[in-house]
């Protein structure tokens, strides 16, 4: 089958077309004709190479993936060759404490398609029969490749994690990314009034045709936090979504309101700020952790998709033999929403 794998830890230079062995499903797997499989993050950080991640190169990434199922591995039930599918990328071991609290992302074994295990940038991809959902007949496999990995993370983390209940301020620091486009969708849907900040004029009416209802720039306005505090008339708001990290750290922390909760998944601008501990306790602030998704959130957050109540927002689709441009396109960060790299054909 072709790929595009990773040759080596480093730069776009180690994108490369190969072929590579048809994989086989084992027991409890199926193979899937991969349709599309969309760009994340994630994709650069396993592309650049971390401590073991992932286990060995050349690696095919690809955390999001579409497509139809090709062949079934033994024990496999309900699923046919011709069906469908999403796939959802967190591997779970189904055993441990954490597995067995229904915590799949705290599993001892965590592991993510496309990270620790080849993912959707080939033609087929071997998957559990577990991380499979059905894709309607009404929405296309384009659609669904860009939904799973953001949607799935941006709903466990708003939902489960922060708890937003209707009528709550929910401020999401950099609307342009996956998680935070999708969390804007989400905290909408929930009924917050919903916040955001950017750093263009074309993005900030991308987030308010997303459904926030209030956007600032803050490379204009680089005192931002201060428009915060006068616009919600000098209270804070109850909810910061902050995935950018040390750069927007402190400000997403002042921006809270007595009680309120800064919820994280991630920190793109780098991992270490300073916290000012006199505000966590004087504020009651809560500081919260997320990360992926359980299976039964993966599946709330889908229906939600298939039922046109999120609409997952795609930036552009490029071929698989653009994948060296479609990282280019990430790292410069100048998109709105997925970058989905179409493998086959529906
Ligand atoms: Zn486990």
């Amino acid at each position: 089958m072709k790929a595009m794998v990773y040759t080596e830890p480093g730069g776009l230079e180690v994108i490369e077309p190969i072929t590579l062995p048809m994989p086989e499903p084992a027991r409890g797997e199926v193979r899937v004709r991969v349709v599309a499989s969309a760009l994340n993050h994630l994709d650069l950080w396993v592309r650049r190479g971390m401590p073991d991640i992932p286990p060995s190169f050349p690696h095919v990434g690809g955390c999001d993936m579409s497509g139809v199922i090709d062949a079934v591995g033994e024990e496999v039930h309900g699923w046919a060759v011709g069906d469908r599918v999403v796939i959802n990328p967190t591997l779970s071991c189904g055993q441990c404490e954490w597995c067995r609290r229904g915590e799949d992302p705290l599993c001892n074994d965590f592991a993510i398609l496309g990270e620790h295990r080849w993912g959707g940038f080939a033609e087929y991809v071997v998957v559990p029969a577990l991380n499979l959902e059905r894709v309607p007949a009404h929405i296309s496999l384009v659609e669904a490749a860009a939904a799973p990995l953001v949607y799935a993370t941006a709903w466990r983390m708003l939902i489960t994690q922060a708890a937003i209940r209707p009528g709550e301020t929910v401020l999401v620091i950099g609307a342009g990314g996956g998680v935070n486009s999708a969390a804007i969708q989400i905290a909408r849907l929930a009924g917050c009034e919903v916040w955001a900040t950017t750093s263009s004029a074309e993005k900030m009416e991308a987030a308010k045709a997303l459904g926030a209802d209030f956007v600032l720039n803050y490379v204009e306005d680089e005192a931002w936090g201060r428009t915060i505090y006068q616009r919600s008339g000098k209270r804070g708001v109850d909810v910061v979504v902050d995935n950018v990290g040390s750069a927007s750290w402190a400000t997403s922390l002042r921006s809270l309101a007595k009680g309120g909760r800064l919820v994280t998944v991630g920190a793109t601008t780098g991992p270490l700020a300073e916290t000012d501990i006199r505000q966590i306790f004087w504020k009651q602030l809560h500081l919260i952790g997320s990360t992926m998704s359980t299976r039964g959130e993966f599946s709330a957050v889908m229906r939600l998709i298939w039922q046109g109540k999120l609409r997952p927002v795609i930036d552009r689709v490029i071929p698989l033999a653009d994948l060296r441009a479609g990282h280019e396109l990430l790292e410069g960060g100048n998109q709105f929403g997925k970058i989905v790299v179409q493998v086959g054909e529906e």
